[in-house]
């Protein structure tokens, strides 16, 4: 029905690069009525037609509306993958794709790093539905294999932990996978399409919650299955079963938001890179985790594997809770506030956001102890945040 420009992997010799992707994949060709940008179908339903199934009626609820199909094919383009979907929320993403490919008396295996709602669904949520999960530590291989069950079907990772920002044995763990049949999926929320594509590692699915880089103005809630055509098709059966559905305005706003993917991320590359230097320097400061610095311990993997550090840091100031509150109580730009991946920098304690949920004892043995501080650069001007932070910590004392 919407011819659109396909530029997901195989389809032509040469995959765009990622400026010319974000632009140009997904969007209608012709223009509909000669406009510009996709415009938004506020239709619920659609002439009949002859759908081949029952998926197939065009119908918001079954995510197949134009808006849907444009900005799928876009974030395909993005992720190199062959198909992708959008979802009403990153959380949806990850439990459709659960749901999708778990049965009881099956088994997981994900490790014990991971963000704290992802764990919320996989301790709690899944549990009840018979299906068990293995929680191993990411750098020990051999407790993986000691993990492996006869009905261990799927292996879950984050290429970029949050927010302690360590990078896995990525290449190993997709080794992991395919020699034992897993399913291997990969959020890579934190690290977008820009900085890293883990199907072209091997991953078989990529999930994002693309409240964060992919829309980029924090105004939009939705999230991103992408990978093999089958396999996205089957995810988005269970979506429709759910009834779980991306509205087309906000599937507008969202493919609004990632033909500037490029550009931001690359931006806020570069000020994470000057702010985590300039932390770094700073008397007040105990720890900076960022991978863009040669001494971090997950340097060598990301600059070996991403093209980008990320957006995203964490730091420690000597002082603990008390300390790391003054510092997000001073600071005048950032926000204090949970998420990330906006124009405006976000910083906030992990411990009291994104792991809230988590009990303290676990918080600590994931390392997100109590007075971590994450910071989510936005894009103001690096030199104004650097300043801002130096100024907020100016009281604290080492
Ligand atoms: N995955 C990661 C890494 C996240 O940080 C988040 C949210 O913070 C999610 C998934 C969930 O996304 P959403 O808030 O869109 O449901």
């Amino acid at each position: 029905m919407l011819e659109i420009e396909d530029h997901s992997a195989g389809e032509h010799v040469a995959a765009p690069r990622q400026r010319t992707a974000a632009v140009h994949a997904g969007e209608p060709k012709p223009p509909i009525a000669d406009a510009i940008t996709m415009p938004i179908f506020q239709s619920s339903s659609y002439l009949l037609g002859s759908p081949e199934e029952f998926d197939d009626i065009r119908y918001i609820r079954l995510n197949n509306t134009p808006n849907h199909e444009a900005l799928a094919c876009k974030l395909a383009s993005l992720e190199r993958t062959e198909a992708a979907l959008v979802t009403p929320s990153g959380t949806a993403a990850i439990s459709a794709v659960f749901f999708s490919y778990l049965r009881a008396g099956d088994h997981v295996i994900a490790p014990e790093q991971l963000y704290g709602g992802t764990r919320k669904i996989l301790e709690r949520l899944i549990t009840d539905y018979g299906i068990a999960v293995s929680f191993v530590p990411y750098e020990d291989p051999a407790a993986w294999e000691r993990a492996l069950e006869p009905r261990t079907r799927l292996l879950y990772v984050e290429p970029l932990v949050n927010p302690t920002l360590q990078v896995p044995r990525l290449d190993e763990l997709v080794a992991f996978a395919k020699g034992h049949r897993l399913i291997s999926v990969a959020d890579n929320t934190l690290l977008s399409p820009y900085n890293f594509r883990p199907a072209e590692m091997g991953f078989d699915l990529v999930l994002h919650s693309a409240s964060k880089y992919l829309n980029g103005h924090s105004d939009v809630v939705a999230g991103v299955v992408a990978g093999a055509g089958g396999a996205v098709r089957g995810v988005r059966k269970t979506l429709n079963l759910f009834g779980a559905c991306l509205d087309p305005h906000a599937c507008f706003l969202l493919q609004r938001g990632l033909k500037t993917l490029p550009l931001r991320v690359a931006a806020q590359n570069e000020s994470a890179l000057a702010l985590a230097r300039a932390l770094r320097e700073h008397p007040a400061v105990e720890r900076v985790h960022y991978t863009g610095l040669v001494e971090d311990p997950s340097h060598a993997r990301a600059v070996a594997w991403f093209s980008g550090h990320g957006g995203v840091l964490s730091l420690r100031v000597h002082g603990g809770v008390a300390a790391a509150e003054q510092l997000l109580e001073r600071l005048e730009y950032a926000r204090v506030a949970p998420s990330f991946g906006g124009v405006q920098t976000f910083a906030s304690r992990p411990a009291t956001t994104s792991h809230a949920g988590l009990p303290k004892a676990l918080r600590q043995a994931m390392g997100v102890s109590e007075d971590l501080v994450r910071v989510a650069v936005g894009l103001e001007d690096p030199g104004d945040l650097i300043a801002d932070f130096r100024q907020a910590m100016a009281a604290i004392r080492a």
